[in-house]
């Protein structure tokens, strides 16, 4: 992928220096109980299977990679009576920020996601008559505040409807960074253009729609939410279509996203984990299902293409 690194724009809010310093890798391999997590285990099995490099193995065997390792231990500002009010600043500042080149060059490519992909959707929808509204992205360590309770790494990247904003962690992407070089980065950008898919949902009314089905039928959570997760993956794969026709996204980055959507597939992840697979626990969609839909969205290029509700699969 071809792009060139700049500051950050006004559509991402840099917290990072809101820890207090010494934030370290909230999450990844931190002492007691923590361990990798679930976003750990896909984020290394994404890098591991785009770069093709076995991450997961150095993990498992107690990283021969591993020199950085040494996570210092949690910071325990957060707690529940935690000086709330550093939160409540949307300044932009990144002064402040104590970040190795590698996150901060990580952060700059996600500013440059951020504003290629919402460039490319406000004039996608505005072709359908939809009003775009700006989505900002929340860079942070450790734990933040937002409008859908306490972000904490260990959950990994996620988009909040309440307040429009994409949570990210970059500490953990990094230390990836350091480990897998630049082919990771598509990995990375796979991450915003599927998160800020949510997004384009809110936009469209997806979201409140499946809100409102979630509440008038429970058990079909789990089947709704495979739905969404796809959709947001097809439509990852429009941004990818668009970027490629431009020229700065390339074959190769294509194969390294696909192998991404399908290396974190519920079926995969349950499996590695050593667990049985069972499809009715699903909530992001299969390997297949993940790798499908973001090819739909590649070869379509359209939000029509990215119909997962249709149909009765
Ligand atoms: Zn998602």
């Amino acid at each position: 992928m071809d792009w060139t690194p700049g500051g950050l724009s006004d559509d991402v809010e840099d917290r990072r220096g809101d820890s207090g310093g010494g934030g370290g890798f909230g999450g990844f391999g931190g002492g007691g109980g923590g361990g990798l997590g679930i976003i750990g285990v896909v984020v290394l099995v994404i890098v591991s299977l785009v770069t093709g490099h076995n991450y997961i193995g150095s993990y498992l065997g107690g990283g021969s990679s591993g020199s950085t390792q040494s996570a210092p231990p949690p910071s325990s500002q957060y707690g529940p009576g935690g000086p709330r009010s550093q939160y409540g600043s949307t300044q932009g500042s990144s002064g402040r920020v104590n970040a190795s080149p590698t996150e901060d060059r990580s952060a700059q490519l996600v500013s440059f996601v951020l504003g290629d992909a919402q460039k490319f959707w406000a004039q996608t929808l505005q072709e359908q008559g939809v009003q775009y509204r700006r989505a900002k992205v929340v860079l942070y360590r450790n734990a933040t505040y937002s409008g859908c309770g306490t972000a904490q790494s260990q959950v990994g990247p996620f988009y909040c409807p309440a307040d429009q904003k994409i949570y990210m962690d970059l500490s953990f992407w990094d230390q990836l960074a350091q480990l897998g070089g630049g082919r990771a980065e598509f990995a990375q950008a796979y991450v915003v253009a599927h998160e800020l898919g949510h997004h384009i949902q809110n936009l469209l009314g997806t979201e409140q729609k499946v809100e409102r089905a979630n509440q008038q039928n429970p058990s079909g959570r789990n089947r709704l939410s495979v739905k969404v997760e796809l959709q947001a993956d097809c439509f990852a794969g429009v941004w990818a279509k668009s970027g490629e026709s431009r020229g700065f996204i390339h074959t190769d980055d294509i194969a390294g996203g696909l192998k991404a959507a399908a290396a974190v597939g519920d079926d995969h992840l349950q499996g590695m984990q050593g667990g049985t697979v069972r499809p009715d626990t699903f909530t992001h969609g299969s390997s297949a299902d993940r790798e499908k839909w973001f090819n739909r969205g590649l070869s379509g290029g359209t939000i029509d293409s990215c119909n997962t509700f249709a149909g009765n699969e």
